[in-house]
């Protein structure tokens, strides 16, 4: 809670000097806009400055996992706080960080991904990874692979490299140019269709397996990512499978890849990995690509790439405690029902908003609602309308709080959600639409 002095001055202070990420400020600045203040959480729940309480809808950008202020990670953070609070990674080593790096290993097959480069976002793992690939295939006499094949509509980050590998017009074209040659492709079909002389400038390609997120929740067919690692098999080009999104559970399973057995080159991890407590990312590789990287300091095969933060005590005692409590709870033996319920829940939403919803993609605890301004002729909203952010703030006054992509709003909150809050999640969403869409 604040008192109403305590807000005005602290959104005074926010409209003066903090620059909110994928925000039109002059918007946010505007003094028509109160923003919310989020001061407290627990579990689901989340609480705003005037202690009005909201459904974490969204997980906190797809972070959270367990719920907020959970004890098992609240101790493990306080516990490794009070021994010491960073590491340097350049030169020492820490116990969280060697822990974690075992712990992320033992959940693949034995002999398959057994090293761990610790970073800090997602972003930053996806770096690594493309790094990696380029230093690989320097190190083994192909440098010629330097190039990148991903898909359209993909997201993987914002700094350079990994934005020049998205397919979001709007959030990539800009920078395309300084960044790396990154050829993009509708689908598997049309990756397949690239003639040889071409695959064999490839470095890596890189997916966000099983379900796009920011291209607005968009599942591939069963059976693709399966496919596209025989297919890089074939061709000699790594793979990369970024799963900041869809890691620690959001398929159902641990890691989106278990689903088609797929062991990628590289497996970026981040978001859900400290259960949405710390910001910390870990890129995950195989004793092939680790093994290139080995010679004496003069051959300077080194990978050298680090950041101040990497490996930090602090965020890997939270992932630790994380992982614990997936185990303890049995984290996704219970979440099995929910994604039923969830996929339930939200057929009655599209029959109850026929005219409106247009299409529900889900994967797992993972879903998009598209809004349309005609679900029969497919006709969309414009726009600039902005009707999926109008429907999220709707959805507040309801009790939920989430964010959309453009027109399609997402449902993802933390895998423990209880199956009366999803419910609740869902009929604010339906109050929403129906104020914001109107009738059908
Ligand atoms: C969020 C996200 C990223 C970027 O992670 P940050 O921690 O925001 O840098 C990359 N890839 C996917 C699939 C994501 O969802």
């Amino acid at each position: 809670m604040m008192t109403p002095d305590e807000t005005a001055q602290l959104t005074l202070w926010d409209k003066t000097h903090v620059w909110h990420p994928f925000t039109q400020m002059r918007d946010w600045c505007a003094p028509e806009h109160q923003p919310l203040f989020i001061t407290r959480g627990e579990g689901v729940w989340l609480y705003d400055q005037e202690g009005r309480r909201y459904i974490d809808g969204n997980s906190t950008i797809w972070t959270n996992i367990h719920g907020h202020a959970h004890p098992a990670l609240n101790a493990a953070l306080l516990e490794q706080a009070g021994r010491i609070a960073h590491v340097s990674a350049l030169g020492f080593a820490n116990e969280p960080a060697a822990r974690l790096a075992r712990a992320l290993t033992d959940l693949w097959p034995a002999g398959t991904l057994t090293r761990v480069f610790f970073s800090d976002d997602g972003s930053t793992a996806i770096e690594c990874a493309v790094k990696m690939a380029l230093q690989y295939h320097q190190l083994t006499g192909h440098p010629e692979r330097c190039a990148f094949a991903a898909f359209d509509q993909a997201y993987h980050g914002d700094t350079m490299a990994a934005a020049t590998l998205g397919g979001i017009a709007a959030f990539a074209d800009r920078f395309r140019k300084f960044g790396l040659t990154t050829h993009h492709f509708q689908n598997l079909q049309a990756l397949r269709a690239m003639p040889e002389e071409w695959s064999d400038t490839l470095a890596a390609v890189i997916i966000e397996p099983l379900m796009q997120g920011s291209a607005g929740m968009r599942p591939w067919p069963a059976g693709m990512l399966a496919g596209l690692r025989a297919w890089c098999d074939e061709r000699g080009v790594l793979l990369i499978c970024d799963e900041v999104m869809t890691g620690f559970g959001r398929t159902g399973k641990m890691f989106a890849c278990e689903n088609e057995s797929v062991i990628p080159d590289f497996l970026c991890l981040a978001k859900g990995i400290t259960g949405g407590y710390m910001p910390l990312a870990a890129t995950l590789t195989t004793e092939r690509i680790f093994g290139a990287f080995l010679g004496t300091y003069a051959e300077l095969k080194t990978f050298f790439y680090g950041h101040s933060y990497t490996g930090n005590p602090l965020a890997c005692a939270v992932a630790l405690a994380s992982l614990e409590v997936f185990r303890r709870e049995e984290t996704l033996a219970r979440l099995q029902p929910k994604m039923e319920r969830m996929s339930r829940l939200l057929a009655e939403l599209r029959a109850r908003h026929p005219r409106h919803v247009g299409e529900v993609r889900r994967c797992g605890f993972m879903a998009g609602i598209q809004l349309m301004a005609d679900a029969e002729t497919g006709e969309p909203y414009p726009w600039e309308d902005q009707t999926g952010a109008r429907v999220c703030l709707a959805a507040r006054a309801h009790g939920l709080l989430t964010r959309p992509i453009r027109d399609t709003v997402v449902l993802m909150p933390p895998l423990v959600i209880p199956e009366d809050a999803l419910r609740q999640a869902v009929q604010a969403l339906s109050q929403a639409i129906g104020e914001v869409c109107g009738p059908g």
